[in-house]
């Protein structure tokens, strides 16, 4: 049992309650329990669980306050002495969040805030985390509202207080919650497709005002996402989308969800706001690339087993291009508003000097060495450079399967192949490099290894990337729905 109060918004803090059971084992002979606040947060790929503002904990069983002690090697771990007979453990603790954003990314504001569950529970060591069962209770501020791909149990909705149906401690740090003072959820749910909403919290009542046009974009991108992967691993989709100038921004993903972050004028300066919107599209994307299909060295039994972003090249660099493609398809941005930020991507890269020393892939270990910290002479260190000159390469990529087919085939086709499989299942499948070559060759044979191995694992003299001027546009055409055949498509 988790609950999380979450209406100390005058001091920014969480304040949690747990009920962990301890293993039989355990319970009848006593010994060391280890419970672990999440470090390893997916999406994040590194150890970005906020364990600082961990504060104020206390274990208690059968009435009896139980010392605790930190692991000096993983300060992460806590090391619970039990007693033989003793069956559950009560936890206590809060989450002091960062009053300001010079002390870290804010979540909670007078107006909204962002739940992360991670970031308010500990659980116990030793168990696949997919096998650990959690039955959630979130307390809002009086008379808020909130987005979740969390639902709520029959009769759970009690006041301010709403208790989830159980969940697996993995679907819970996947299922974030945005909840608001001013809130407003528009249905983007296909025809015959599962339901998928925008959830909406904003700094005002005044900026929820969309027009119809506008959540019609983002219905289309439902439509093209579906259309281009040929499948989906969701149950039910929620877009939470904060438009906030307090909250502190964010994009992540989650196989049901996305915690999104816009400017204030998303709606209401609709013209000026279209270089915030590929990030839906992004964001939306990982349900396919990253959730369901995941590299191999990105898996982890919990939270707290490192991960390897060896293929992060495909896992950001593909849902990069593929969040510019689908924000022109749905209309969420204009072709030429999305050829613009390609060619500015491409200058970029042009001139890019650390790539005459340090290749993409070294740049996959960033998140870890870095962790988008401030650098200096950002040129020639590099950086996440596996999202945009990722994005890149899989623009070549398509170009290239486009030119070898004489237009018959492209990059729709090998995501099909890739990621439209098991339909309807959320079971991750994950993958190596070779499975994406045999996908590139099964569509277009070419030496894909070769291709990516260049582009990829060894520094090469510096080259301009080919001309996508000629014809570069057709691809952005929105696709019909059903997808149809390539050969018969207008473009
Ligand atoms: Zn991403």
């Amino acid at each position: 049992m988790l609950k999380v109060d979450g209406t100390d918004l005058a001091r920014h803090i969480y304040t949690v309650h747990e009920i962990i059971p301890v293993s039989p084992e355990l319970s009848a002979h006593g010994g060391d329990m280890m419970i672990r606040y999440p470090i390893w947060i997916p999406g994040d790929h590194s150890p970005t669980g906020p364990v600082t503002q961990l504060a104020g904990l206390s274990v208690h069983a059968d009435n009896r306050n139980i010392p605790w002690i930190r692991d000096t090697v993983d300060v992460s771990t806590f090391h619970i002495p039990i007693t033989a007979g003793t069956k559950m453990i009560l936890v206590d603790f809060q989450t002091l969040t960062p009053v300001s954003s010079d002390v870290g990314r804010v979540v909670m504001t007078p107006d909204m805030l962002n739940v992360q569950w991670n970031a308010v529970c500990l659980y116990p060591a030793g168990y696949f985390t997919r096998d650990i069962t959690v039955s959630p209770t979130l307390v809002l501020p009086h008379g808020w509202q909130y987005g979740s791909a969390l639902r709520p149990r029959d009769g759970g909705n009690t006041g301010d207080s709403i208790t989830f149906q159980n969940v697996s401690f993995d679907r819970l740090v996947d299922s974030p919650v945005f909840a608001g003072r001013y809130f407003r959820q528009f249905d983007l749910t296909p025809p015959n497709g599962p339901p998928v909403s925008l959830d909406v919290v904003a700094d005002s009542p005044n900026l929820l005002a969309a027009a119809p046009e506008q959540i019609n974009a983002h219905r289309n991108l439902v439509l093209q996402a579906n259309a281009v992967f040929g499948s989906h691993h969701y149950e039910h989709y929620d877009f939470l989308l904060a438009l906030t100038e307090e909250l502190g921004r964010i994009g992540l993903e989650h196989h049901q969800s996305s915690e999104n972050s816009g400017p204030r004028g998303y709606f209401t300066k609709w013209k000026d706001t279209f270089p915030a919107r590929d990030l839906l599209p992004h964001e939306f994307t990982h349900s396919w690339n990253g959730k369901f299909r995941r590299p191999e060295d990105l898996w982890a039994a919990d939270f707290n087993t490192p991960h390897r972003g060896s293929l992060l090249w495909i896992y950001e660099g593909q849902t990069q291009y593929w969040g510019y493609v689908l924000a022109a398809r749905s209309n969420l941005m204009t072709q030429p508003q999305v050829l613009d930020a390609l060619a500015l991507v491409a200058a970029t890269y042009d001139g890019r000097a650390g790539r005459l020393w340090r290749p993409l892939v070294d740049t996959t270990n960033d998140p870890v060495i870095a962790r988008r910290t401030p650098l200096s002479w950002r040129s020639w260190q590099r950086s996440e450079d596996y999202y945009s000159e990722g994005e890149l390469l899989w623009l070549e990529a398509d170009t290239l399967i486009r030119e070898l087919s004489h237009g018959h085939h492209s990059l729709d086709d090998v995501a099909r192949q890739f990621f439209g499989i098991s339909n309807g299942s959320m079971v991750t499948h994950t993958y190596r490099r070779e499975n994406v070559i045999a996908a590139l060759n099964t569509v277009q044979p070419y030496d894909w290894a070769g291709f990516l191995h260049d582009r990829v694992d060894v520094v090469t003299p510096m080259r301009h990337w080919p001309d996508w001027s000629v014809g570069g546009t057709v691809w952005f055409m929105a696709r019909s729905q059903p997808p149809i055949s390539p050969r018969k498509r207008k473009c």
